[in-house]
């Protein structure tokens, strides 16, 4: 049986009525820019994550640009990440302005290490960017506390997790602003590319605004350089067409991750995603660990199961980073992943009878 890595199509089947309905309407009414349906989008993903301001742009990474650059980042500044991301996190904290300081992680939940955090801050440190990764959160009670302690700002980096809970408080609402991407595969995706800062700070929201959309608010007042960081109409009426859904898309990952956990725990050699007890994950990615990773990959692959690495390099190993000259051993956890981890179908359409051939496929490996 053929399982895909992820079914956006099948996705588009189920709810075709209301994206086309949705795109209809955003032709028909010349709300390509702008408009109302980004304004309702905005209102509403606020709403749907518990917080005051959500100001969409044009992706994930555009986000992290605008939160950081509002909190007005220097050279000299020292901001402290994850070694395991997706590059935006990092590569975002140089175009910003400041200098990149990565930590591991924690060797159980693939998020950072409070502990590295603890050693990695310097007099120059002014923020963290804690990644809720795969959908996990990251230990949002300890990072704030190290915050506050040090007098750091926090922007959490949601890409992978919306809707995610640290002791029942959904991510995004911890630090001083978050970042949401809505690229296609993500748990709520676009048709293209978007994103969304969100923050409960007003005189940061309305900071952020500007900088995305050019430098001021009304038409040719540019009071500051911006950029533009746009969600287009178009986008924002596929994603109000979805938002809806998602509590229920949640679920049905959650409960494919169940199925997943008690059909391979019990296997010699996986190593099934480890959730710590304060925490929903709403699993963007299924990841697995395995001792000979690329043979069990390319056993999956042969039998039809789409399967991906994420990441095949930890952060600071990436060529982007030759420039610090880092050694495996200043990130144990991360480095001995990047050769373990294995993504596995994880969509929440996904099957019981797809699950179970994935599931058969690892054990006969
Ligand atoms: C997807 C992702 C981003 C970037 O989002 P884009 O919309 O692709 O720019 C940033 N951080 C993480 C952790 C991601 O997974």
């Amino acid at each position: 049986m053929p399982v895909p890595f992820a079914d956006l199509q099948l996705q588009y089947q189920i709810i075709k009525g209301e994206i086309d309905g949705a795109i209809a309407a955003v032709i028909r009414d010349n709300a390509f820019i702008r408009g109302p349906y980004v304004d309702a989008f905005e209102r509403e993903f606020a709403s749907a994550v518990d917080i005051k301001h959500c100001i969409s742009c044009a992706n994930g990474t555009d986000a992290l640009y605008l939160a950081m650059a509002a909190l007005k980042v220097k050279p000299g500044d020292e901001v402290i990440t994850t070694a395991h991301s997706w590059i935006s996190t990092s590569a975002m904290i140089t175009h910003a302005g400041a200098t990149v300081v990565f930590c591991d992680t924690d060797g159980a939940t693939f998020t950072i290490d409070p502990a590295a955090i603890e050693a990695a801050i310097t007099p120059r440190t002014v923020g963290i960017i804690p990644v809720h990764l795969y959908g996990q959160p990251a230990d949002m009670g300890a990072i704030m506390a190290i915050a506050r302690k040090h007098k750091l700002w926090v922007i959490e980096d949601c890409a992978q997790a919306h809707l995610a809970r640290y002791k029942g408080q959904q991510v995004g609402t911890f630090g001083v602003a978050a970042t949401y991407s809505f690229y296609p595969g993500k748990n709520l995706g676009a048709m293209g590319d978007a994103g969304a800062v969100v923050t409960n700070d007003s005189a940061l929201a309305e900071h952020m605004t500007m900088l995305a959309r050019h430098g001021g608010l009304v038409k040719h007042q540019h009071r500051i350089e911006g950029i533009n960081s746009r969600l287009d109409g178009m986008q924002a009426a596929i994603l109000s067409a979805k938002l809806p859904h998602l509590p229920k898309w949640t679920k049905a990952r959650r409960d494919a991750a169940m199925v997943y956990d008690a059909g391979l725990n019990q296997i010699e050699d996986v190593v099934v995603p480890s959730v710590a007890p304060d925490r929903t994950h709403v699993y963007h990615l299924y990841t697995i660990k395995h001792p000979r990773r690329d043979a069990l990959a390319a056993q999956l692959n042969a039998n039809g199961v789409q399967t991906a690495i994420d990441y095949p390099t930890a952060l600071p190993f990436l060529a982007a980073y030759n420039r610090f000259g880092y050694r495996p051993e200043q990130f144990p956890n991360a480095f001995g992943d990047q050769s373990r981890i294995l993504s596995l179908p994880m969509f929440a359409e996904i099957t019981r009878q797809q699950q179970d051939a994935v599931i058969d496929l690892v054990r006969r490996f």
